[in-house]
């Protein structure tokens, strides 16, 4: 699906082996954006996926700022909404693209330091608010206020100008960076606590730091938005966890990805119906993901032969278009382009393969 000139880009990232890993080449970065993988039910054919851009193991945290994500919050001072997410199984890589570590800052930390040097240089007075929360199960956490076991989640509601918000998130203010390291750093803690007691709830849950920008210029106000989400692991959990809550909550992350992959690709083909308010998540998004708005979807990927089914469900999710090639290329097969209602029935089916 990917091609320039798309609202929401996509972008594929193979993290490197784990120490822990025996290394081998099921997967593998080749030129001009393009994955291969091994097909799993065949092993004399090959699979391409086609991306706006494809990082391989050693592409660092800085390359992969500086060439799609710079430009993306950039847009957000014009006034405009920019949004990244961070899609893959759990271990793929999700959490260290978007956050990263103090060695290798991620996407985060890069992308806040941004805005302030933006702030800096310019001559305008900027008022930055953050807010962070988290979505288990179609319900909405504050991560900004302590884990409150009790709480049932913030209610959405739509304002007199019919935009979306989420009643009573705390947004704080932030004139430096320093502050918003120790707010950022606190609110993960609460994510920890949250997750500790809740089943380790935290790579089951859409975790979302938004950054907003305003200002005034003359008689006008401005404001920018950016969205930065790590988002559930969508590992098919049916196939190793049938526990009663477990199934409820499988559901409802499978259910929002899905919704999440049909709002991207209604967007990128500039359909009419954008099924927004299928899920809490693209609802919330909604005027950040529609007009003029851009985003960038990062698909991780973990290699080697044992993520491979994962690999495969990640990659059928992302892309729309897949190239079948013989191993020693000799013939290409180029199957037909799925249309979203292929990719209906395709879900349905694993959805009733997996409660079969
Ligand atoms: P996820 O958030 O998708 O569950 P993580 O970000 O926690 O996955 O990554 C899983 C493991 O892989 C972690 O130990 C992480 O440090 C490591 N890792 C992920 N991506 C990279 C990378 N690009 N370079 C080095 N290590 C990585
Ligand atoms: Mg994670």
């Amino acid at each position: 699906m990917a091609s320039a000139g798309h609202k929401i880009k996509v972008v594929c990232r193979v993290r490197p082996f784990l120490k822990t890993e025996r290394a081998d080449d099921a997967v593998a970065v080749e030129p001009n954006n393009v994955l291969r993988v091994s097909n799993p039910r065949d092993n004399t054919k090959d699979v391409k996926f086609n991306f706006d851009s494809c990082y391989g193991p050693d592409a660092d945290q800085a390359t992969i700022y500086q060439r799609d994500v710079r430009p993306l919050v950039e847009t957000i001072f014009s006034g405009m909404s920019a949004t990244v997410f961070c899609y893959g199984v759990t271990g793929a890589g999700k959490t260290h693209t978007i956050q990263g570590t103090e060695s290798e800052p991620g996407i985060i930390p890069r992308a806040v330091e941004q805005i302030f040097m933006h702030q800096q240089r310019d001559a305008l007075e900027y008022d930055i608010r953050v807010s962070y929360y988290e979505i288990y199960k179609e319900a909405v956490f504050d991560l900004l206020k302590p884990h409150d076991p009790g709480f049932a989640g913030l209610p959405i509601r739509e304002d007199a100008s019919r935009k979306i918000f989420v009643a009573g998130l705390s947004e704080k203010q932030v004139t430096s960076y320093a502050q918003f390291e120790g707010l950022y750093q606190k609110a993960s803690g609460n994510r920890r606590t949250a997750s500790t007691k809740l089943n380790n709830h935290s790579s089951r849950s859409h975790a979302i730091l938004t950054v907003q920008v305003q200002w005034g210029e003359g008689a006008r106000t401005w404001c920018g938005r950016l969205h930065l989400i790590d988002l559930a692991g969508s590992e098919d959990n049916r196939r190793t966890e049938n526990g009663k809550d477990r199934m409820a909550e499988s559901s409802a992350i499978n259910r929002s990805l899905f919704v999440l992959g049909q709002v991207v690709e209604a967007l990128n083909t500039g359909s009419l119906r954008v099924p927004y308010r299928d899920s809490k998540m693209t609802r919330i998004l909604q005027d950040s993901l529609g007009g003029e708005s851009l985003g960038m979807m990062v698909v991780n990927v973990a290699p080697g032969e044992a993520f491979l089914q994962d690999t495969n469900n990640t990659l059928n999710f992302a892309t729309k278009s897949r190239l079948v090639v013989n191993k020693p290329v000799a013939h290409e097969v180029v199957e037909p382009r799925w249309t979203a209602a292929d990719r209906l029935q395709h879900h349905r089916g694993a959805a009733a393969a997996g409660r079969r």
